[in-house]
């Protein structure tokens, strides 16, 4: 029978640092590609960690080496949830990071504790599980609809809490019953090699759900408007003819609200500019909050004019729901001299696409755009602060499509 040799010491202290190091790497590369990516450096501190207690165990087998190991790679792990909390736009739980570790250093004070190897083996094991419950946690439900990295890390980490739960269960059997799980020196080697292999591996999968996180937060940036938070322009386009087509199918009325703020111009003026930005964050909070997020989208469609779009609506619900935003909006009683009421306002245009009034010339996203733009211009004409619905007279003389209003992407 062949005989089986461990590798000796320094050797294996040498190819685990460069285990380490390659891991380390993969990770600081792509995070000097994007500095934003913070999770990938609790993952640097994870390897680092989990793998040099490893290779100060190998150089240094006795009781001190192990009191130095045990909460290494207990705070390692804690790392790697760390990591799994950012990576998921989570704070990290920086308190909580050392008490694992300091867990066990306080078992260690317990004589018996540290000269009982099974008892050290059941602790660390049973502290790890935990740990990566709470890292399985924090990635899951998970709001990004692409997930392969999410499942890849998600897969490893639960694989290794069921093996960690296993073996720490069967150490602290063996604490009180001898089930031949004898520690030697083979056993040392073994599980630094298992552990660098996890790491190695999880640094290619974290990698993977990092840029998959990265990309859905720069696709959605796309289509978000950075001082409202609210959709923007291009998400109007898509939503409304992903509107108007639901509506045509289903045979439903659908609602476009376009909202302006009363002589803006005159606030910026008065109170600054950035007076006017917090003033904007406000009306579009009010508008928001004045619709059923369950049938309405109210977005940013430029400078001081929002539009809502809302299915399932006909003039008379509309009429109500932009009523309920003006109110709203002069509730707040923020201060405006030049304006209409002295306090901020706003003007609203509906237009609503029936199916059974083709005739009004509203058929479809663009003509619908136009339409409550017309019935805007006669809100503003007719004194502000006030909602106009869209009549055909409205648009006598303007043709309701090709407007030069209209995004050039809006699709019919
Ligand atoms: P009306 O009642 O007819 O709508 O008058 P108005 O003054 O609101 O309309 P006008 O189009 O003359 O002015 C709009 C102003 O909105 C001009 C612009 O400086 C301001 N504005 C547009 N976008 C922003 C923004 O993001 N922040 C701030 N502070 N002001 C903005
Ligand atoms: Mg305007
Ligand atoms: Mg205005």
């Amino acid at each position: 029978m062949t005989q089986f040799h461990l590798p000796e010491p320094l050797t294996m202290a040498l190819t685990m640092t460069l285990v380490i190091l390659a891991t380390c790497l993969n990770y600081l590369v792509i995070w000097s590609q994007n500095r934003q990516q913070r999770a990938l450096l609790w993952m640097v501190a994870a390897s680092l960690l989990s793998g040099s207690t490893f290779i100060v165990r190998l150089i240094w087998p006795g009781l001190e080496g192990v009191i130095f190991a045990q909460p290494a790679v207990l705070t390692g792990v804690s790392c790697v949830w760390m990591g799994c909390r950012v990576a998921a736009g989570h704070r990290p739980r920086i308190a909580a990071l050392p008490l694992p570790g300091a867990f066990w250093l306080l078992c260690a004070c317990i004589p018996r504790f540290l000269h009982n190897p099974s008892a050290r083996f059941a602790v660390s094991y049973l502290l790890v599980v935990p740990l990566l419950l709470l890292a399985l946690r924090a990635l899951w439900p998970s709001p990004i609809p692409k997930r392969a990295g999410r499942l890849f890390v998600s897969g490893l980490l639960g694989l290794l809490a069921v093996l960690c739960l296993a073996w720490g269960l069967l150490q602290a059997v063996s604490i009180f019953r001898d089930l031949g799980l004898g520690i030697d020196l083979t056993t040392v080697p073994v599980s630094a090699f298992a552990v660098m292999g996890f790491y190695l591996v999880l640094s290619f999968a974290f990698v993977a759900l990092v840029k998959e996180e990265s990309e859905w937060a720069h696709g959605r940036a796309a289509f978000t408007d950075a001082l409202t938070g609210l959709p923007n322009r291009r998400s109007l386009d898509e939503r409304l003819t992903a509107a108007v087509k639901g509506a045509q199918r289903d045979g439903q009325p659908l609602a476009v609200i376009m909202i302006d703020v009363d002589q803006f111009k005159a606030y910026n003026d008065r109170y600054g500019h950035p007076a006017g930005d917090a003033c904007l964050q406000t009306v579009a909070t009010c508008l928001q909050t004045s619709l059923p997020p369950e049938r309405a989208e109210v977005m940013r469609y430029g400078g001081e004019e929002f539009t809502a779009v809302i299915r399932q609506t006909d003039a008379r619900g509309a009429m109500a729901l932009a009523e309920r935003m003006r109110q709203a909006v002069a509730a707040r009683h923020l201060p405006h001299e030049g304006g209409v009421i002295g306090v901020v306002s706003i003007s609203l245009g509906i237009a609503v696409m029936e199916p059974q009034s083709r005739h009004t010339g509203v058929i479809d996203g663009i003509s619908l755009i136009a339409a409550a733009d017309r019935a805007l211009y006669r809100a503003k004409e007719t004194g502000r602060n006030r909602a106009t619905l869209f009549t055909p007279a409205d648009a006598e003389g303007v043709a309701l499509r090709g407007r030069t209003r209209m995004s050039p992407g809006l699709s019919t």
